[in-house]
This record gives C-alpha cells, sequence and structure tokens, in this order.
C-alpha cells in the first residue's frame, strides 16, 4: 500500500467494541490482568498503551521501518536513541543541528563521558575525518537546521557499515513523505513529531524508527525504564496529524519553491538557503535521495540584525516563533532565538551569522505569504 493509504488505515482499523472509526484514547493508567502471570497483552501504560501502540505501528510504516517508538518530545527521542551508547565511546555529528540536539552533546553526553566531534557537513569526507576508534554514531540532520545543507545519506550509511557505527538521522525537516532514510541504509530515524507529523502547532512528541531488532529492544527498554513517554491524548493528535502528511507536506512544499524563487530575486537577501532550487549548492544530491523538498526557507538578509528587525516589525502573517512544520508560516532568527544560548565562537564555527532567518513556510495562500514578504522586505 502507498504511504497516504498506510497513514489513514494501518492500526486504525474501527473499533471493535464500539465501531468508534478512529482509534480510542485509551485514557487509564493500568489494565486488569487475567493473573498473576504476564500473558503479554496491555499492563501498564508507561510499559504500552494501545492509542501509543497504533500511533508507533503507523510510525514505523511510514518510514518503512520496522519497529517505532513514541516519545514525550524529539528531545526526549534524541535521548533515548543516544541511550545505547557508554561512556568512551564517541559520537561524530554534524556542526549545523537543531540547538537542543547540540545541547544534549554537550550538556548530558559529555558529563557522562561520551564526546562528540563536528563535522562541517559540507562533503562526506569531513564526517570521515572526524571518526575515532572508539567512534559508535555518526548523528546527522538532512536537510540541517538551519543552513539547509544536505548529507550524503547513502555515502555515509556505507562508511558507518564498513567501520561498525550507527547512522543516526534526525528526519524532522524533510518528514517520511519526502525522506526515508532507513531505506539510504540508516540505522536509526529520530523525529521531532511537534513539529510535520503534529502538523498544526498543538502536541509536543518525539519518535524512533529502526530496522533492527536488538536496537529497537534496547531502546524500547529504555523507553519503558525511563518513562519519556506520550499520553494517550498526545499520540492520538500525532495520529490524527499523520493522516493528511502527504498532502500538508506537497502544500508546504509548493508554497517553499513559489517563495524561494521569490526570495532570490529580492535585493535585501544575500543567499536562499532551499534545497529545491538549482541554486543550492546540493540540490542534486537532495533530488537523488527525496522526494521532496520540504516546507522549510532560510535567507540571509545583507543588511543584518537591523534588517531582519525590520523584517520580523513589517511581516503580519507570518509569525515570530521557534518551532515549524504546522500550518501557519513562522519566522525565527536563528542566532537571537534558536541558537541565542550558543557563544559568538560556536556562533562564528557555525556560520550562524545575525542576518539568518529561518521560514517555516505554511499552508496559507502562497500570493498571500508572497505579499507579506514583499511589503516587509520593502524597508530592509
Ligand atoms: C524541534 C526539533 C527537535 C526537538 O524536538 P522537540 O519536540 O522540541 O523536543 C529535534 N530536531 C529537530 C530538527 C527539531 O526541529
Amino acid at each position: 500500500m502507498e504511504f497516504e493509504t498506510l497513514a489513514i488505515h494501518d492500526g486504525q482499523a474501527p473499533d471493535p467494541v464500539t465501531g468508534s472509526v478512529t482509534v480510542p484514547i485509551y485514557q487509564t493508567s493500568t489494565f486488569e490482568r487475567e493473573g498473576m502471570e504476564f500473558n503479554g497483552g496491555f499492563v501498564y501504560s508507561r510499559i504500552g498503551n494501545p492509542t501509543r501502540k497504533a500511533l508507533e505501528s503507523t510510525l514505523a510504516l511510514l518510514e518503512n521501518g520496522r519497529h517505532g517508538l513514541a516519545f514525550a518530545s524529539g528531545v526526549a527521542a534524541a535521548m533515548a536513541a543516544l541511550q545505547v551508547l557508554r561512556p568512551g565511546d564517541h559520537i561524530v555529528s554534524s556542526m549545523d543541528i537543531y540547538g537542543g540536539s547540540y545541547r544534549i552533546f554537550k550538556e548530558v553526553m559529555q558529563p557522562w563521558g561520551v564526546e562528540t566531534t563536528y563535522a562541517s557537513g559540507k562533503t562526506t569526507a569531513s564526517y570521515e575525518s572526524c571518526i575515532r576508534p572508539e567512534t559508535r554514531m555518526i548523528w546527522v540532520e538532512s536537510p540541517s537546521n538551519p543552513l539547509m545543507r544536505i548529507a550524503d545519506l547513502r555515502a555515509l550509511a556505507a562508511i558507518c557499515g564498513e567501520r561498525g557505527i550507527l547512522l543516526a538521522v534526525d528526519n524532522t525537516f524533510a518528514s517520511p513523505y519526502f525522506q526515508r532514510p532507513l531505506d539510504l541504509g540508516a540505522d536509526i530515524v529520530v523525529h521531532s513529531t511537534t513539529k510535520y507529523l503534529g502538523g498544526h502547532s498543538d502536541v509536543m512528541g518525539g519518535a524512533i524508527i529502526t530496522n533492527d531488532g536488538k536496537l529497537h529492544t534496547a531502546i524500547r527498554n529504555y523507553q519503558a525504564t525511563a518513562g519519556a513517554i506520550p499520553a494517550p491524548w498526545e499520540c492520538w493528535l500525532i495520529m490524527r496529524g499523520l493522516k493528511t502528511l502527504k498532502i500538508r507536506m506537497k502544500e508546504h512544499e509548493a508554497n517553499a519553491l513559489h517563495l524561494a524563487r521569490f526570495l532570490e530575486q529580492q535585493p535585501a537577501v544575500s543567499r536562499v538557503l532551499y534545497p529545491g532550487l538549482p541554486s543550492h549548492p546540493q540540490h542534486e544530491l537532495a533530488a537523488s535521495q527525496m522526494e521532496g523538498f520540504g516546507g522549510m526557507i532560510t535567507i540571509e538578509l545583507k543588511g543584518g540584525m537591523h534588517a531582519v528587525e525590520k523584517l520580523i516589525k513589517g511581516l503580519k502573517l507570518f509569525i515570530l516563533a521557534d518551532s515549524l512544520g504546522g500550518v501557519e508560516s513562522l519566522i525565527a532568527s536563528p542566532s537571537r532565538m534558536t541558537l541565542w544560548a550558543l557563544s559568538p565562537e560556536e556562533k562564528a564555527a557555525r556560520e550562524c551569522t545575525e542576518g539568518l532567518v529561518r521560514l517555516s513556510i505554511g499552508l496559507e495562500n502562497a500570493r498571500d505569504l508572497e505579499d507579506d514578504l514583499s511589503s516587509a522586505l520593502e524597508g530592509c
């Protein structure tokens, strides 16, 4: 079955008791046992809950993976994936990653004894040169936040496979509709389901999908033990989001492509970073591993922070906010908002300049969004 059919029908057969067309929200902490022996059914909602199970099953299918797990947030999912490492192990990460993932490496993993080396991520060789004998994981985002760099996932998977290193891919920006890293050779896919999968800026969640039974068991045991699970209501909301993921992603992309082309023509804009534009340095690579380019655009304004402030002030439709992937268009300044906590040196190493602006293109009419940007850019 195809993507949109799976998103709507998997695990979602009408409830056998009531005929309810949607999966019920099993708002319960515990389940009656038939006897004192564990019989494989539901016992306690931290360990397993039918609403969460339905979501986990659909998440796995959409990533074309065998096993899915849902978490209370994207960073909870990242933490769970990183628990397969042990003190003394080493991570190679791309430099350009979500600020919260960077914070986990620096403030949680490092004190725990797991070091991370950051590759520029501009080439596959930049990752390879960071590998040490104790490297156990390569962690990448593709497209990355906020510079929209593309990692060659097939090439990285080959390098990891040769050396017994796990390849973990944060697939939040692309969504499984546009990119399925497991098919390209990745071992672990991580999501913030808060973003496109939920899709309506009204729920937090995270997910891990893998084909490897051993990895899955280890991460599932960690999920049950550490307990960063989503509530049944959250699971239900994310499942509702998944049902329209295809049509939303297509429209996010159509709007983003329209606006990226428009922004390329604007004198106030020095760079437009969108993998769907032929001017993107890795456009061909993106086209070879993605089925679409998503709804995120990063631009750089010639006028630096002063121009960014003016743009933000002049916009009427774009909302100044940190998240992404919802139906409404959002704007953020990486240097002042999502990456504000980094030192000037860390920002410089990441090429996070003051003139950068990250746009999450929503589902409003493309012409309305263009008009909004056009008039706000006039004064920049
Ligand atoms: C938001 C985000 C996360 C973290 O997810 P939360 O749901 O906020 O915990 C991780 N990776 C990327 C790429 C994100 O955009």
